[in-house]
C-alpha cells in the first residue's frame, strides 16, 4: 500500500478500504507521510467526498491516534455538548455548570477561536487566573469532586487532528462535510464521555450555511458516535445571525454570568436551556424534555448554576469574584463606541461571518494559531434581525483600543447589517432535532 495510489483513488471517486484511511491517517501523524501527499490526499476528500463508512473509519483512525481519557472512575452520566462553531456562542459557559447541578457530569474538552468563530478556551482565559491546562489527571479529580471541568484537548488527544486542521486550514479545505465530522468527532470519542448533544449551527456564520448541509453533518456525526457506543442527540441552530448580544471573549463571559443569574438574553438563554435539558435527557437524569427544562430553570434561579461556576473558576485557579462582580473582573476596553445605523427600518439581516471577521480584526479572534488576543475587544449587538432600528440609532457598541483596525471594524460591522423597510419574518432559532 501506498499513499500516491491512495490519492489517486479518492481522485478518481472510489470507494477507500479501512485499510487505506488507517495507512495514510497513522502515516502522516507519524510523519512518514509529507504534507504535500497528504493535503492532496484532503483535497481529492474535499472534491470527491466520503461515504458514510469512510467517514466514519476516518474518524476512527484519528481517534486511535492518541489514547482516550479513562472517566471510569466519575460515577454521573458523563455527557458533553459540542458546537459546530459559531460567532456569540457563550452556551458552553453557561451549560457546563448548570447541567452539572442536574445530575450529570460534564467532562468538557474545547478549542480556541480560529477564523470568524470564537473559542470556549479563550473566553474562559478571559477570567484572571483561569487556567485550561490543568493536565488529565486534574480534570479527572475536578469532575469526580463537582461534576464538571473545562479544559483544552490533552496532547493525546486524536493528535492526528491536530495536524491535519492546520494543513486544511493552509489549503481550503476546511469546510468539507467528511472532514469537519471526523475531526470534531474523533477528539469527542476521546474525551471519554457517555453521550454528546451536538449544536449545528446553519446560517453565514456556520460551516454549513443551509439547513441540508447542516442537517447531513448533524446526521454523519450522530452516526458516528452511536456507532461506537455513544448517546448522541443533535439540534440544528440558528447562526445567520450572532447569537445573544455579545462577541469577544470578556463580554461573552459576563454574558454568560448575567444568564446564569437568570438575567441573558432571550436567544441565547432559549439556547442553553434547550441544549442542557437534551443532555440531562441523554444521561437519564430525567425522563422527559418538559421535567429537565423544570429542573434546568429552577437550578438557574435559585443560584445553584452559578454557585457551581463560582466553584469551576476556583478550582482551576480563576478569580471566582467574577461570578459577582464580572464588570470590575473581567478586562475591559480602554474605548466603547457606538455604531450607528445610517438608515431608518427594520433589521433584515446581519451576516454573522462578517460580524466574527470585525472581531477578529480588532483581536477578539485570531487570523493565525500564534496570534495574540485583545480578550477585552469585541461587540455589544443591539439591534438583531426583526427590529426597528431608527436612522442615528446604535445599532451596537464596539469594544476595541482604537487605531484603523477598529475604524476598519466598524465599517465591517456596518457593511453586515442589512437595513430595509418591511419587516422580516420572525427567525426560528432550532430548526430540526436528530437522534
Ligand atoms: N471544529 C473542529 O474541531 N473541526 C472542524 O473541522 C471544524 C470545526
Amino acid at each position: 500500500m501506498n499513499i500516491y495510489e491512495i490519492i489517486t483513488r479518492k481522485r478518481d471517486g472510489l470507494k477507500l478500504s479501512a485499510e487505506e484511511i488507517e495507512f495514510a491517517v497513522r502515516n502522516f501523524t507519524e510523519e512518514a507521510i509529507p504534507d504535500y501527499q497528504m493535503a492532496a490526499f484532503l483535497m481529492a476528500v474535499f472534491i470527491r467526498g466520503m461515504d458514510a463508512e469512510e467517514t466514519s473509519q476516518l474518524c476512527g483512525s484519528m481517534t486511535a491516534t492518541g489514547k482516550i481519557v479513562d472517566l471510569s472512575r466519575v460515577k454521573l452520566p458523563k455527557i458533553d455538548k459540542h458546537s459546530t462553531g459559531g460567532v456569540g456562542d457563550g452556551t458552553s459557559l453557561v451549560v457546563a455548570p448548570l447541567c452539572a447541578c442536574c445530575g450529570i457530569a460534564v467532562p468538557m474538552m474545547s478549542g480556541r477561536s480560529l477564523g470568524h468563530t470564537g473559542g470556549t478556551l479563550d473566553k474562559l482565559e478571559s477570567i484572571p487566573g483561569f487556567n485550561v491546562n490543568i493536565g488529565e489527571a486534574s480534570y479527572r479529580k475536578q469532575l469526580e469532586k463537582i461534576g464538571v471541568a473545562m479544559i483544552g484537548q490533552t496532547r493525546d488527544v486524536a493528535p492526528a487532528d491536530k495536524k491535519l486542521y492546520a494543513l486544511r486550514d493552509v489549503t481550503a479545505t476546511v469546510d468539507s462535510l467528511p472532514l469537519i465530522a471526523a475531526s470534531i468527532m474523533s477528539k469527542k470519542l476521546a474525551e471519554g464521555s457517555d453521550g454528546i448533544v451536538l449544536d449545528v449551527k446553519t446560517g453565514s456564520g456556520a460551516f454549513m450555511k443551509d439547513i441540508s448541509g447542516a442537517r447531513a453533518l448533524a446526521k454523519t456525526m450522530v452516526a458516528i458516535g452511536k456507532g461506537r457506543g455513544k448517546k448522541m442527540r443533535a439540534l440544528i441552530t440558528d447562526m445567520s445571525q450572532p447569537l445573544g448580544r455579545a462577541v469577544g471573549n470578556a463580554l461573552e463571559v459576563k454574558q454568560a454570568v448575567e444568564t446564569l443569574r437568570g438575567n441573558g438574553p432571550g436567544d441565547f438563554t432559549s439556547l442553553c436551556l434547550a441544549l442542557s435539558s437534551r443532555m440531562l435527557v441523554l444521561g437519564r437524569a430525567e425522563k422527559s424534555l418538559a421535567s429537565a427544562e423544570l429542573k434546568v430553570r429552577k437550578k438557574l434561579s435559585d443560584g445553584s448554576a452559578l454557585d457551581k461556576f463560582r466553584k469551576l473558576v476556583e478550582l482551576q485557579g480563576g478569580n471566582a469574584r467574577v461570578a459577582d462582580e464580572p464588570g470590575r473582573m473581567l478586562p475591559e476596553a480602554k474605548m466603547i463606541e457606538e455604531i450607528t445605523a445610517r438608515v431608518p427600518g427594520y433589521v433584515r439581516s446581519i451576516d454573522a461571518r462578517a460580524v466574527g471577521l470585525a472581531a477578529v480584526q480588532i483581536g477578539a479572534g485570531r487570523k493565525t494559531i500564534n496570534d495574540r488576543l485583545d480578550l477585552a475587544a469585541g461587540f455589544i449587538v443591539h439591534k438583531k434581525i426583526g427590529d426597528r432600528v431608527a436612522k442615528g440609532e446604535p445599532l451596537a457598541s464596539i469594544h476595541h483600543r482604537g487605531g484603523a483596525a477598529a475604524e476598519e471594524a466598524k465599517k465591517m460591522f456596518l457593511g453586515a447589517v442589512n437595513i430595509s423597510p418591511e419587516r422580516p419574518a420572525p427567525l426560528k432559532l432550532i430548526y430540526e432535532e436528530i437522534c
